[in-house]
């Protein structure tokens, strides 16, 4: 399929690279210079590598970006064609994304909103899981693609339905995180070391996925950015966007986004978000250790 991909940070250039390794035509954008992908062609902008495109996939940072590509000056609307697929793996607002999916559904295009779980590591190994909204047909054609970048595609329901499913699903990863790291912390005061409490974490009840993720790098002390702190502060606001017009009431999350804020302040927002135990342990005048530190 000929397809535009627009953003290539993190999960994007990889992403990009994995449609063009599968075969796929593939036109590349990024707002900076510099991102070059191999297999792919790079545009000098998002209408030039929309233009004659079947499908345009974005993986930008925010809702701003996302708007700033579709109907920005040179976006995404300057080349639209009937029966254009576009297809948005930010993770945004459930709201603007509706209101995007309604502006170009007025001009014949089928909009899916298809935010994606797993880091770094899978956007390279192309085992993303997606979490789609849009109709069903749309999807099936996009299923050779999902095939190329990713091992699940779990459809929510209507264009929107896969941002509120991403949101409600990180608003866990946030939270346990942090009870985590809370945890490492406690422990460390009182004397026991990572190493030793990890185990008995992950044969209990409270075994998790991020902790299974998260705790190499935490014992390596390695906050390099796989999903940047000023990322998950984002979704945290966005939650809590949600959460406000749902009149939904999120005391723990409130409290996360507190955390955030402050490691914002302290300039840990390039960070991986696990760099928030840092925070935790300055707090507490102690350094988490695994058994050899
Ligand atoms: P990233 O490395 O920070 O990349 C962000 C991308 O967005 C870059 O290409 C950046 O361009 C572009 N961008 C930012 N503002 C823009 C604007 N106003 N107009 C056009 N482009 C703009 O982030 P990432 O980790 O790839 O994440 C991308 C999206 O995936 C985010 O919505 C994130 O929440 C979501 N996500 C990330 C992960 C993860 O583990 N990293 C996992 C799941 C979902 P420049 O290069 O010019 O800055």
């Amino acid at each position: 399929m000929r397809i535009a991909f627009l953003g290539l940070g993190i999960m994007g250039r990889p992403m990009a690279a994995n449609l063009a390794k599968a075969g796929h035509e593939v036109m590349v954008w990024n707002r900076s210079a510099g991102r070059e992908v191999p297999g792919a062609t790079a545009a000098a902008s998002p209408a030039a590598a929309a233009r004659g495109a079947e499908v345009v996939w974005m993986c930008v940072a925010d809702t701003k970006a996302v708007e700033s590509v579709l109907f920005g000056p040179q976006g995404v609307s300057d080349s639209l064609a009937e029966g254009m697929i576009v297809v948005d793996s930010s993770t945004i607002s459930p709201r603007a994304t509706r209101d995007f999916a309604a502006r170009l559904g007025a001009r014949g295009v089928h909009y899916v909103d298809a935010p994606m779980t797993g880091s770094k590591v899978a956007a390279e190994a192309g085992t993303l899981i997606f979490i789609a909204g849009g109709e069903e047909a749309t999807l099936a054609k996009l299923q050779p693609l999902f095939a190329a970048i990713g091992k699940q595609v779990f459809r929510m329901g209507e264009t929107g339905k896969g941002q509120a499913a991403k949101l409600a699903m990180n608003l866990q990863i946030a939270v346990i995180y942090e009870g985590f790291a809370e945890s490492l912390t406690l422990a460390a005061k009182l004397g026991v070391n990572a190493e030793t409490l990890l185990p008995v974490i992950q044969a209990s009840m409270v075994r998790s996925g991020v902790v299974d993720y998260k705790a190499p790098f935490v014992l390596k002390r390695d906050f390099s950015p796989n999903f940047p702190l000023r990322l998950m502060h984002k979704d945290i606001g966005l939650m809590l966007e949600a959460a406000k017009e749902a009149r939904v009431k999120l005391p723990a999350l409130e409290t996360v986004e507190e955390i955030y804020e402050v490691s914002a302040e302290d300039g840990l927002q390039d960070l991986d978000y696990a760099a928030t135990l840092t925070l935790l342990e300055k707090w507490a005048g102690v350094e988490v250790k695994g058994a050899s530190a």
